[in-house]
């Protein structure tokens, strides 16, 4: 990355300008990047967790005003109109929806320019710098725990701590879930804890036997290749194994257990604007902060590194 100017497109009626103070660091960023999904356009600003003050807006824009604390997210605008727009699920919009970097100038700038209604006011209990991963991590792992967490006391496993993992075992443990934590670095089991897990079990080993057939919910937010028969058998009966991270392309799914179980695969991305701005007052009320490490923007490319060495503890966020 490297520093690069450009004038921004006027103003439209239906946006807001936002000068960015904080932008946390997604892997999504990094992708971007190095074009791995050949969606990128050059020159490239990337930047999609971002906590910045509206200092310009529209003449339509009636949600926010100069002065706001504001975060955008992954999404830039969707159709608006298809059934799922319309139930709040921009992030599974039928014409498929805009990312805020994709074709578009992101955070990593002094400014960034986007649509209003898609930008969320940041609740006074939550720090600018603890707030930017939730716009991307944190909603990518409250969707599936507010869609499929049904009672209190639902036993959820949660399988990899990293940027997403960590944000999970909070969000799910204030949802009353049982949060069991499933990892190969047994190193962890005290930071799963301090999160909110209340077990932990190393990935293949005892966890086999202790857990097999109990969990109703099992999210895997782990980007290496795991053993998914095992996955698979941890599941309670009803129980759903859920994917946000892509390890592989696909996985073989066992049909005996299957149906003789119901059990579910589904995946999840993202949320649309429903989930973002409940999200956002739910880490507010129960102050849900991801451990983060700030570093200025100016050291971005050195974020980056330490990001695809799995050295970030577990978000960084870049200040402007
Ligand atoms: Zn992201
Ligand atoms: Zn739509």
């Amino acid at each position: 990355m490297q520093i690069w100017q450009y004038e921004p497109k006027p103003l439209q009626n239906d946006e807001i300008e936002v000068k960015v103070t904080h932008n946390g660091l997604c892997h999504t960023d990094i992708h971007m990047r190095d074009n791995d999904w050949g969606v990128s356009k050059f020159p490239l600003v990337a930047g999609h967790e971002v906590v910045g003050i509206v200092t310009e807006v529209g003449a339509d824009v009636t949600n926010l005003k100069r002065g706001d604390r504001v975060g955008l997210g992954w999404i830039r605008n969707s159709c608006r109109n298809c059934y799922h727009c319309l139930q709040g699920e921009e992030n599974i919009c039928k014409q498929g929806f805009t990312g805020l970097i994709v074709g578009n100038h992101g955070g990593f700038a002094d400014k960034v320019r986007s649509k209003a209604d898609f930008a969320y006011k940041i609740p006074d209990a939550l720090d600018s710098a603890s707030v930017a991963p939730l716009l991307c991590a944190g909603i990518t792992v409250y969707t599936p725990l507010r869609t499929y967490i049904k009672y209190p006391g639902m036993k959820v496993g949660i399988v990899g701590i990293g940027g997403l993992g960590h944000l999970a075992i909070m969000f799910a443990r204030a949802m009353g879930a049982e949060v069991t934590v499933l990892s190969s670095h047994v190193d962890k089991a005290d930071e799963a804890k301090q999160f909110g897990a209340h077990h932990f079990y190393q990935w293949g080993s005892d966890a086999d036997q202790e857990v097999a057939g109990s969990l109703d919910l099992l999210l895997s937010t782990s980007s290496a290749e795991l053993d998914w028969d095992l996955a698979f058998s941890l599941l309670a009966n009803n129980g759903i194994l859920c994917f946000l991270g892509i390890p592989v392309s696909s996985i073989n799914v066992p049909l005996i257990p299957l149906i003789f179980g119901q059990k579910s695969v589904v995946g999840s991305v993202v949320g649309g604007r429903r989930y973002m701005q409940e999200m956002l007052d739910f880490a507010a009320i129960n102050q849900i902060k991801p451990q983060i490490e700030t570093m200025p923007l100016s050291r971005v490319n050195e974020a980056m590194d330490l990001v695809l060495a799995g050295k970030a503890r577990y978000r960084i966020v870049l200040v402007s």
